[in-house]
């Protein structure tokens, strides 16, 4: 990966509640990075994905708004995209950490580049066709995995396992696909008969807000 750029291409920023995952219902600011070679064919981003297509925009300038954000009431800032680990974090990361020192940083990513930057909470959602490192399941403090059939679910447990063998025991969560009525049985099923595992669902879309 290339050094730490203290430009990085944006698609949005913006102040809501975290929809999703163990930190749902939290205000957050979310800093949406462009850029996403994964491919996942259900993907509801797919407007992030050419990073060309959306500005550059200063480190300094994304750290300024969180501190802003943090101010009217964010919890923390969730660095999302996109996939953000196709960039370098560290400069982001940095200037996060000057402006706002005591704003926690959260990262969403699919994990299948390295892990750069410094995060009080890694949020992985490993996709079943371009699996995680083994980093990334070893850091991750969420894992949280899209159920659109029945495949996703030994694909979970298979990354639950494998973030065990790494040492590492992260919350279990099962996100139904969006509008996937055979995602919502399979998940509510499964983390029914499945105590160490919990129903994530997006709750932002539900509402209709970002
Ligand atoms: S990794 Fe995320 S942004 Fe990239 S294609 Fe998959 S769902 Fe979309």
């Amino acid at each position: 990966m290339s050094s730490s750029p203290i430009n990085l291409p944006v698609v949005e920023t913006f102040h809501s509640l975290q929809g999703e995952g163990i930190h749902g219902g939290r205000s957050a600011f979310f800093i949406r990075l462009g850029g996403c070679s994964v491919g996942c064919n259900w993907c509801d981003t797919k407007h992030s994905w050419p990073a060309a297509a959306h500005p550059d925009t200063a480190v300094v300038e994304l750290a300024s708004a969180a501190a802003f954000a943090q101010q009217q009431g964010a919890a923390f800032v969730v660095i999302t995209g996109g996939e953000p680990l196709h960039h370098n974090l560290e400069e982001l990361c940095k200037a996060l950490e000057a402006a706002a020192p005591q704003f926690p940083r959260h990262l969403e990513t699919s994990g299948v580049n390295p892990l750069s930057g410094h995060f009080n909470w890694i949020t992985l959602s490993p996709k079943r066709h371009n699996p995680p490192t083994a980093e990334l399941l070893s850091r991750c403090h969420e894992l949280k995995v899209v159920v659109h059939e029945a495949a996703d679910l030994s694909f979970a447990q298979s990354m639950a396992e494998a973030a065990n063998r790494a040492n590492n025991s992260p919350a279990l969560l099962l996100q139904p696909g969006w509008e996937s009525s055979d995602g919502q049985r399979l998940a509510l099923e499964f983390v029914r008969t499945q105590p160490t595992w919990r129903l994530s669902l997006q709750s932002h879309k539900w509402l209709g807000v970002r």
